[in-house]
């Protein structure tokens, strides 16, 4: 099967008083039909613009966006007006945010609010679109769905708001889902519920979703496959298993060491086992852009970016350490 989206070299940078940053730097990655993609990294490494990418909403200025290609089944996406993403943004891809209180508008029901977004795109009586809500609000596993219709976002939990969240965003029946940090606001037991919920979901509808955490609890919990980004770029491709059995980039490595269980919360500030710090986006090193921090690096590191090499079964890891493998586009 064709992926779902397929981004291929992308970069997004940033125009600013001290010079041009590539807040994404030259990435590439797809997600299969009915896939969970992990997009995993520290603050700042790129996730996020990565989303904002894909769905056209970098602004511009002082953004601006260039890949060869994002296609989205298909059909590339790069070219597309604001206008024309419009159009794509909510029912074909969707996107949840961290903190749903910011996304929902206070003053409106939310109920109003999640029928607003199948309204836009369909012609339903408002006696339908009342009954499509509640649908989605009971298998969001919203309780007293028909009486929460007329809540207002404020007088619901944090966990209840995220639901409504996932509601708005799956109503349409997306093919694709951004979930970026949807849990991390969320206490532990919510968190679990409403990453259960969206792998039932997944279960149910075939949405494919991209995973943004900073947390390898949540990567090892939903993602069938795992991107791991640093700087920018993204470092290490693989499936879930195999990033978590064999992980091949020294950065990886660290991200998975610094893990005193599996479920444990990654933190930046308690990345324990990668000495340093994140270089910033004004002043990248020379080479691999990890150079400084591993304990690996040879002199070629401090002067050439690595490649990137294939280790079989869509392993891939930029790193000069694994040159002898061989090297791909
Ligand atoms: Fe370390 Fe060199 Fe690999 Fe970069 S390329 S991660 S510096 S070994
Ligand atoms: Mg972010």
């Amino acid at each position: 099967d064709p992926p779902i989206l397929q981004v291929d070299h992308l970069t997004t940078r940033f125009h600013t008083r001290r010079g041009v940053v590539r807040a994404v730097d030259d990435i590439s990655f797809a997600v299969g039909k009915g896939r969970v993609v992990g997009l995993v990294g520290e603050s700042g490494c790129g996730k996020s613009m990565t989303a904002l990418s894909v769905m056209g909403l970098v602004p511009s200025p002082p953004g601006t966006v260039e890949s060869r290609g994002i296609l989205l089944n298909g059909r590339n996406l790069a070219p597309l007006s604001y206008d024309e993403m419009c159009a794509i943004r909510g029912r074909q891809i969707a996107m949840i945010f961290q903190e749903p209180m910011t996304a929902l508008n206070p003053v409106l029901t939310v109920g109003r609010q999640v029928g607003e977004a199948i309204a836009v795109h369909q012609r339903l009586s408002r006696s339908d679109i009342r009954g499509r809500v509640v649908e989605m609000f009971d298998l969001v596993g919203i309780p007293e769905a028909a009486s929460r219709y007329a809540a207002y976002p404020h007088q619901l939990s944090g966990g209840l708001r995220q639901r409504v969240m996932i509601a708005m965003a799956l109503i349409a029946e997306p093919a694709l889902l951004i979930a970026d940090e949807p849990t991390t606001a969320l206490d532990v037991t919510i968190q679990a519920q409403i990453l259960d919920l969206m792998l039932d979901l997944r279960a149910r509808l075939n949405t494919a979703i991209i995973m943004i955490t900073h947390d390898l609890g949540v990567i090892a919990e939903v993602c069938d496959d795992v991107n791991v980004m640093y700087a920018g770029q993204i470092v290490e491709t693989a499936d879930v298993f195999d990033l978590f059995d064999h992980p091949l980039h020294p950065y990886t490595r660290g991200l998975l060491h610094s893990m005193p269980g599996i479920a444990a919360d990654i933190r930046p500030e308690r990345l324990a086992n990668i000495r340093g710090r994140v270089p910033s986006l004004h002043q990248l090193p020379d080479g691999c852009r990890f150079h400084p921090r591993c304990d690996r690096a040879m002199d070629r590191c401090r002067r050439q970016p690595p490649g990137w090499f294939d280790c079989g079964n869509g392993h891939r890891v930029s790193c000069w350490l694994y040159s002898t493998n061989g090297q791909t586009a």
